[in-house]
């Protein structure tokens, strides 16, 4: 197998990182280190997500006070545009926020031992979304002045943008505690390092750089579990912990 052109990427999603190339027998490593522990990590995405979900009901409420004429900001726009403009900005902020939150989740996730935290937790993303919508969406369908074709208008952009923010706010991949601490121990019997390779499209995660599903891959990205959590992998490549073939079927990694 061709390995000598493999570029080597080590996962980072810190700003304060150290940047340190070098050469090794498989190519082109680019070694970027971590700074900060995971759950400071997490907790700067947690911060990050809320504030962006602040940002979204901000608009929200903006919307429902320029409904009820309580604010004219914008006078040249008709109320219609001014609530579609509040509802997609609201939108944007509620999707960017809740990826924050998600990602937040897979690098520190909560234990299935407490069952409403943990749903609380993955789901936090989909509540959001409808606090940020659900009440703008009742006052419109519920507003005396409005008249029938400007209401379906505004209740249609809405519902829809609660439908795309709270379908991209669902983790549909939730990680537990357990599941993160399993998947650690399981890769440090096969490498003591805990380290683990995934390239760009890889679908799993893979404990031996030199793993066959590689071959047609010209960068091979370096991390913890954590890190393959955090990109969205979170089960490991069976031909690499070949123990699991007894509990799995065999499956082929898609590349
Ligand atoms: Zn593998």
């Amino acid at each position: 197998m061709e390995k000598k052109e493999k570029k080597i990427v080590k996962a980072s999603t810190n700003k304060k990182s150290n940047v340190d190339v070098g050469i090794d027998s498989h190519g082109k490593i680019v070694k970027i280190e971590h700074k900060g522990e995971p759950k400071e990590r997490a907790t700067s995405k947690r911060i990050i997500a809320v504030c962006l979900w602040l940002v979204g009901i901000f608009f929200e409420v903006v919307g429902i006070l320029r409904l009820k004429n309580v604010i004219g900001w914008l006078p040249s726009l008709s109320d219609t545009t001014f609530l579609i403009i509040c509802l997609i900005l609201d939108g944007i902020a509620v999707i960017i926020g809740s990826q924050f939150w998600k990602k937040a989740n897979h690098i520190d996730p909560a234990s299935e031992k407490n069952a409403l935290k943990f749903w609380v937790q993955n789901n936090l993303g989909v509540i959001i979304s409808v606090i940020a919508f659900l009440p703008i969406i009742i006052l419109v369908l519920t507003d005396k002045e409005m008249d029938k074709k400007n209401k379906t208008i505004v209740s249609v952009v809405g519902i829809i943008v609660l439908l795309i923010a709270g379908v991209s706010s669902y983790d549909f991949n939730p990680v537990s505690e357990e599941q993160l601490l399993r998947a650690e121990q399981e890769v440090l019997n096969v490498n003591p390092e805990g380290t683990v390779y995934w390239a760009p499209n890889s679908k799993k995660y893979h404990v031996k750089q030199d793993c066959p599903s590689f071959s047609r891959s010209e960068t091979i990205i370096e991390g913890s579990v954590r890190d393959a959590f955090e990109a969205g992998l979170t089960d490991p490549c069976r031909r690499c912990i070949p123990e699991l073939e007894e509990d799995h079927n065999h499956e082929e990694e898609a590349e």
